[in-house]
This record gives C-alpha cells, structure tokens and sequence, in this order.
C-alpha cells in the first residue's frame, strides 16, 4: 500500500538529485555524478574500532551541509535537502562495511540532547538503518557525562574528555557486530570510547559509519 503511494508519487513528482535538480536518478538523494565529486577520504585508524569508513571529506558544501543539517533555521517548512545529502555520503560509507546485527548512533547526553531537541547522528542512523532494513536502536548505548564540547581540543585532551562517558544498556543479548553512526569524525575519541564501551558490553566487532571525515585528525 505505502509502496503503492510511494510510486505515484514518483510519478507526479519525479525525484531528482538534491544538489543539481537535475540528473534524474531511481532512489539516491544524490545523483552519481554529484557523488563523485566529494571524494570519500581515507578511512581514519581508530582505537576499538575494526574500521571506519566516511562518505566524504568534511570541506566546503559537504561542511555547509551539515551545518545546515545540525542548526537548521526556524522555519514551518524545514529544508530536507542537507539530510538527505548527508544521508547519501552515509550510504555510500556503510556500502564498504560488513552488514550489522544492529546500529546504534553516538548517543547527546540528555541534557544536550532536550537542548537542542535532536540527535543528528541518531537521525542520520536510523533512516540509514531503514534503507538498509537493518536493526536499529537509538538508546542501546548512553552518554553518562554532559562532557564540554570537543571543539578547540587537541587529540589526547579529546580522548581525556570522553573516557568512560559512554555505557551499553540494551537487555538482552549481545549483538556481534554494531555498526555506530555518527555525522562528523574528527580525531575519533568519541567513536573510540563509544566502541570501547560496546566492547565491555560483549560486542565483538564495531564499525564506525560517518556522513564525513575531517582531514585534521591530530
Ligand atoms: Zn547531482
């Protein structure tokens, strides 16, 4: 039925590549050719974590994206466009991974978290985890400490400032291999601790998945 609606909705307003309007494409929200030009860096070397993969450099457009992604203006009608962008850089990072027995976004405290009202890697994860039709669950690894931004610290002062904020707290048993989203990695310390604390639940493999990768990882 919602496939149903979902085609002739394809069919009244066909769907174009969000950044040029005008490469008509099936599905993606970015077109092939719009892909190609925001080269996927070189996957960063992270502490706990099997590999990780990003869709794109964090630079120019990709950087505005997510800008206009993580503060968007107080509109009635809110642009869709960045997330489903940055949701395409996604896709195209998680393609390189072995598939997972659940994903799990890097969680906001939730102080953080009623602040700002959204967690945009826990977004990004689940309509990724949807596309995928993978498991997800947004509250299965929690932040324990409201840590100060990471902005501004070098890498080892990063690491300091996330150790032991994060704790598995899903019932159950243990998945084997966790895909952790997040929107941005810089030096990796979050994912890093994050990971470590999926290791201490029993976890054996963690991936990280990231719309885009700084190249001023410290
Ligand atoms: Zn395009």
């Amino acid at each position: 039925m919602f496939e149903a609606i979902a085609s002739a909705l394809d069919l009244l307003c066909p769907r174009v590549c969000f950044r040029c309007q005008r490469t008509p494409e099936e599905s993606a929200a970015l077109c092939r050719r719009c892909l190609a030009g925001q080269p996927a860096p070189e996957p960063p070397a992270i502490p706990n974590l099997d590999a990780c993969a990003a869709g794109a450099g964090y630079t120019g457009e990709v950087e505005a994206w997510v800008r206009a992604f993580k503060y968007p203006p107080a509109t009635l009608l809110p642009d869709p466009a960045p997330e489903a962008m940055l949701g395409a850089l996604l896709d195209r990072a998680a393609r390189s991974l072995p598939e997972p027995a659940l994903v799990v976004p890097v969680p906001l405290h939730p102080r953080r978290l009623r602040s700002r009202g959204f967690n945009p890697a826990g977004l990004l994860a689940r309509q990724m985890a949807k596309r995928m039709e993978v498991p997800f669950d947004p509250v299965a690894l929690v932040r324990l400490r409201d840590t100060p931004s990471q902005t501004g610290l070098d890498a080892r002062a990063r690491r300091r400032n996330v150790a032991r904020a994060f704790r598995w707290v899903r019932a159950g048993t243990t998945p084997k291999r966790v895909w952790l989203v997040d929107d941005v990695v810089t030096t990796g310390a979050t994912l890093g601790a994050a990971a470590r604390a999926l290791h201490a639940a029993g976890v054996r493999e963690v991936f990280g998945v990231c719309a885009a990768a700084t190249e001023r990882r410290g």
